[in-house]
C-alpha cells in the first residue's frame, strides 16, 4: 500500500519558491525594484502558512523582509565572509562542529522550511558535510569517545527536516551514549512550519530518557500564530524545554516596541527567551546589520521594561572563540 504523504512534507512541496507569486497572491502590485533572482544554492523557500502572516499588500513587512531576495545581497561588503562564526575550523569529524567546551553540534542536514535571508550559514558547503550512514556512524564515535561532552546539538540546516524515522535514529543513537545529559535541537520549524510538530512526533520524543530542549527560533511577534501555539503545547506536553533564539536584525524587529512585544508573546507561548544575536556578518547579508551600540542602547530600554525573564541575552559570535560573548 502506498504511503500517504505527511501533511508537512506536502506544505513544504507546496511552498512558495518565486518572488512574482508571493506578490501576486500578497496583492503587492510593484515588486520591489530592488528584489532579485537569488542565487540557485541559496533559493527563495517559504512555506504559505508563514507568507499567510504576512500583511497583504505590505512591501515592508517584517516577515517578508526576511525572506525576499534583495540586490543587496550581491554586494561585497568588507568584514563579510562565507563563515563568519568559524564552523569550518572547528570539524573534528565531518558535520560535527565542536568549539564550545562540554557542548558539540552536529550538522543533520543542509535544508531547512524557509531560506532566511541573514543566515549565518547561507554560505556553508553542505554538500560537503552531509553525515551519510558511515559518517553518522563516525560522529557518534566521536562524541563517544569525548567524555566531557555533556550535551549534543542537533543543527543544521533544520534537523526537523529529517523524517521522524531519521530524527528518532540519531536521537536514540545520542541517547545511548551515557555521558550525554542532554540532546537539544536548534529548529526554526516550530514556528515557520508548525503542522511538523506531529502528535507522532511529540510522543515519540517523550520517550527520551535524556533532556530534551528546543531552541526555537522566532524574531517577530507576527510570526506567532495560533498553529504555532499548538505546536508549542505538543512540545511542552512531550517535557521539553523551550527557548527562543532571535537575531536583531534593521528593518525587522530594531525598536523597542517590537522587541518587548516578541518577547512577551513567546512568554504566552511557553517559551522563554534565551539570545538576541547581533548579525553574523555572513556575505550578502550586511543590509540587515544592527551596530553593537544601536543594539546595546535598543535592549537598555527594553530592560526597563520588560521583567527579567523576559529579556533575551544580548551576544555575538566571534570565529576562533570559545563561547558566545554576551554584550548586554
Ligand atoms: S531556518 Fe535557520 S538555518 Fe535555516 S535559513 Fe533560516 S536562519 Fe538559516
Amino acid at each position: 500500500m502506498l504511503q500517504k504523504t505527511p501533511k508537512w512534507q506536502q506544505e513544504i512541496a507546496e511552498g512558495f519558491n518565486n518572488i512574482a507569486e508571493i506578490c501576486e497572491y500578497l496583492n503587492i502590485i510593484q515588486i520591489s525594484s530592488e528584489s532579485i533572482d537569488p542565487q540557485p544554492d541559496f533559493p527563495l523557500r517559504v512555506p504559505r502558512n508563514f507568507v499567510d502572516r504576512m500583511k497583504k499588500g505590505d512591501l515592508n513587512d517584517p516577515l517578508l523582509k526576511q525572506i525576499l531576495p534583495i540586490q543587496s545581497e550581491l554586494l561585497k561588503t568588507p568584514g563579510y565572509t562565507h563563515d563568519p562564526v568559524g564552523d569550518l575550523e572547528s570539524m573534528p569529524e565531518t558535520g560535527v562542529i565542536h568549539k564550545y567546551f562540554g557542548r558539540v553540534l552536529l550538522i543533520t542536514t543542509g535544508s531547512c522550511a524557509i531560506n532566511c535571508r541573514y543566515c549565518f550559514r547561507r554560505n556553508f558547503p553542505y554538500n560537503d558535510f552531509q553525515l551519510s550512514t558511515k559518517k553518522q556512524l563516525a560522529a557518534i564515535n566521536y562524541i563517544a569517545t569525548q567524555q566531557d561532552i555533556s550535551e549534543v546539538i542537533l543543527s543544521g540546516g533544520d534537523p526537523l527536516l529529517l523524517n521522524d524515522q531519521k530524527l528518532l535514529s540519531l536521537i536514540h543513537k545520542i541517547e545511548a551514549i551515557p555521558h550525554i545529559k542532554r540532546i537539544r535541537i536548534h529548529s526554526r520549524i516550530p514556528i515557520v512550519l508548525p503542522s511538523r510538530i506531529t502528535t507522532e512526533l511529540c510522543e515519540s520524543l517523550s520517550k527520551i530518557k535524556k533532556d530534551l530542549i528546543m531552541v526555537v527560533h522566532s524574531n517577530h511577534e507576527n510570526e506567532l500564530n495560533s498553529q504555532v501555539k499548538h505546536a508549542c503545547e505538543n512540545l511542552k506536553s512531550a517535557n521539553i524545554t523551550l527557548l527562543n533564539q532571535a537575531v536583531i536584525l534593521k528593518g525587522v524587529n530594531n525598536t523597542v516596541v517590537q522587541l518587548c512585544n516578541l518577547h512577551e508573546k513567546l512568554f504566552t507561548f511557553s517559551i522563554m527567551p534565551y539570545y538576541l544575536h547581533l548579525l553574523d556578518k555572513a556575505s550578502g547579508t550586511a543590509h540587515f546589520e544592527v551596530n553593537q551600540a544601536e543594539a546595546i542602547h535598543l535592549m537598555d530600554q527594553v530592560k526597563r521594561k520588560l521583567p527579567g525573564y523576559l529579556v533575551p541575552k544580548l551576544v555575538r559570535e566571534q570565529a576562533g572563540v570559545a563561547n558566545k560573548i554576551i554584550i548586554a
